[in-house]
């Protein structure tokens, strides 16, 4: 099932993995980042010191601490320059290596922030899309390997494009 959530991801308990926008030191900042060291506690930072950071669209799994899931998985999403810097396949790999590394460990639930459309800039309906596109892709190639893939919302603007956009998926799905 995919479905979208208006809310605080680290509140988020009925899944087995959030995923964090991280930057590439993997060392905490601000945003959903921020919000989820803060909610994991000192552990997620000593674990993700040992990581050597991260390369933009790759993803890194670490344990979830103080968190209500099991996982988190880091994964670095594209700074929007103007849309022709490779934003939009560096946006979907975030999406792809995510799924990947989340279908290695046997996560069955997972849920996605809005990767790169804080403070990454990333125009939300062009980041809804290619998520979404993204996800499509990847069930299409490996089909029931999930239960539950999300996204966990914010703000009503971020919520309501990626609404927008589901709804014109939804059929393919
Ligand atoms: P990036 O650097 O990848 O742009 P940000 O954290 O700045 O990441 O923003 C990504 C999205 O995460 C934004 O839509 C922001 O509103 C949202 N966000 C911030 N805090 C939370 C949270 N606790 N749960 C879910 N989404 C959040």
């Amino acid at each position: 099932m995919i479905r979208i959530i208006k809310g605080d991801i680290t509140k988020i308990s009925d899944v087995d993995a959030i995923v964090n926008a991280a930057n590439v030191s993997l060392l905490g900042g601000g945003g959903v980042d921020g919000a989820i060291h803060a909610a994991a506690g000192k552990g997620l930072l000593n674990e993700c010191f040992l990581l050597n950071g991260c390369a933009v669209g790759q993803a890194k799994i670490t344990g979830a601490y103080d968190l209500p899931c099991e996982y988190v998985i880091h994964t670095v999403g594209p700074v929007w320059k103007d849309g022709t810097e490779g934003e939009a396949d560096l946006l979907t790999s975030c999406y792809k290596e995510s799924l990947k590394i989340a279908k290695e460990k046997g996560i069955r639930k997972i849920a996605f922030p809005s990767i790169s459309t804080g403070s990454y800039n990333y125009p939300i309906s062009y980041a809804a899309f290619t998520a979404m596109s993204a996800v499509k892709a990847f069930i299409k190639e490996n089909p029931d390997s999930f239960d539950l893939i999300e996204w966990i919302l914010y703000d009503d603007m971020t919520y309501s494009i990626y609404n927008a956009e589901y709804i014109k998926f939804n059929e393919g799905f």
